[in-house]
């Protein structure tokens, strides 16, 4: 595996790469790895022939009070976990590849960046969107690959490459669970045993949902009632948002007739945890029509 810092590095590592005829996929991270970013990784290894993997702590995204300083850190370890995993090239900028002095460009997504995490964090997804969109130009992959448990990020990403007509391969990849059902996030790390125990109640509320509709509840009004009770009697789980809406548009909706979205983010201790299922619409039964 090849380890570049700066993007002249990696430009002339890519152009070799394609001199071979070599597709690109791409996987940006901030780091510190966990089996979500591994499976990312393999996905891109096997649609693509080289694999090119980013870690990069993106200042821009983070708020003034957020965890940006705090974020966890261990390049050593996911050096050693990217190779492993069959990446070709670990591109590692520093702060200020990325944000020279006087930077002063940024991609902003409107609409479905002003709901969910939007609302709570605003600027972020102009954070986000800016930093895909420079590393998309650096790298100019065929495909990049995302995970869906940031459901919201995946879908400004699409979003920016139809609008700006960035020819790339937008990918979603399932949300990666510790087997207890606990969405792995690098920011799992700040949770305490007991935290981490209660933390659970996220994961589990999503089932409940989908329990609900399965058993003929189709108002979101009432299947929210149900998990904002379930997650407000956790005490160390304090509810930041819960919504459902539509996959696409992450405008709420009242009635699940549809696949639908239910997203959830919630402070546990120090950390700030997402999640979310598409909850299908109760099936119809035609068993006793044949
Ligand atoms: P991050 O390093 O947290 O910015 O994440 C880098 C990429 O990994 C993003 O596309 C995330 O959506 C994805 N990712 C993070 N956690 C998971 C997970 N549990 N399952 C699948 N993908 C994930």
């Amino acid at each position: 595996m090849l380890e570049v810092h700066t993007i002249d590095e990696l430009r002339e590592a890519l152009a070799a790469e394609r001199m071979k005829g070599r597709s690109i996929g791409f996987v940006p991270t901030m780091g510190y790895f966990h089996e979500g970013h591994i499976t990312l990784m393999k996905e891109a290894k096997k649609r693509a022939d080289t694999a090119v993997v980013s870690i990069f702590v993106n200042p821009t995204q983070f708020g003034p009070n957020e965890d940006l300083d705090k974020y966890p850190r261990d390049l050593d370890r996911d050096r050693s976990m990217a190779q492993e995993a069959g990446v070709d090239i670990l591109f590692t900028p520093s702060a200020e590849e990325i944000y020279p002095e006087g930077y002063a460009s940024y991609v902003d997504v409107i609409g479905i960046t002003r709901v969910l995490c939007g609302k709570s964090r605003p600027g972020h997804f102009r954070g986000v969107a800016t930093v895909v969109t420079k590393l998309l130009n650096i790298v100019q992959p065929n495909i990049a690959l995302f995970g869906e448990k940031d459901w919201q990020q995946l879908a400004v990403i699409k979003k920016l490459v139809a609008d700006l007509n960035i020819d790339i391969e937008i990918v979603g990849m399932p949300t990666v669970r510790e087997e207890d059902g606990l969405a792995m996030s690098s920011r799992n790390i700040y949770l305490a045993p007991e935290e981490r125990s209660a933390a659970l109640i996220i994961s589990k509320s999503l089932k409940l949902a989908q329990n609900m509709v399965d058993n003929g509840e189709g108002d979101a009004s009432n299947i929210l009632s149900a998990l904002r009770g379930a997650i407000e009697g956790e005490g160390l789980v304090e509810l930041e948002y819960l919504e459902i809406c539509d996959p696409e548009s992450l405008v709420p909706v009242k009635e699940i007739t549809a696949d639908t979205l239910i997203a959830i983010a919630a402070r546990v201790g120090a950390a700030r945890l997402i999640d979310n299922a598409l909850i299908r619409p109760q099936l119809e039964n035609t068993g006793d029509l044949v």
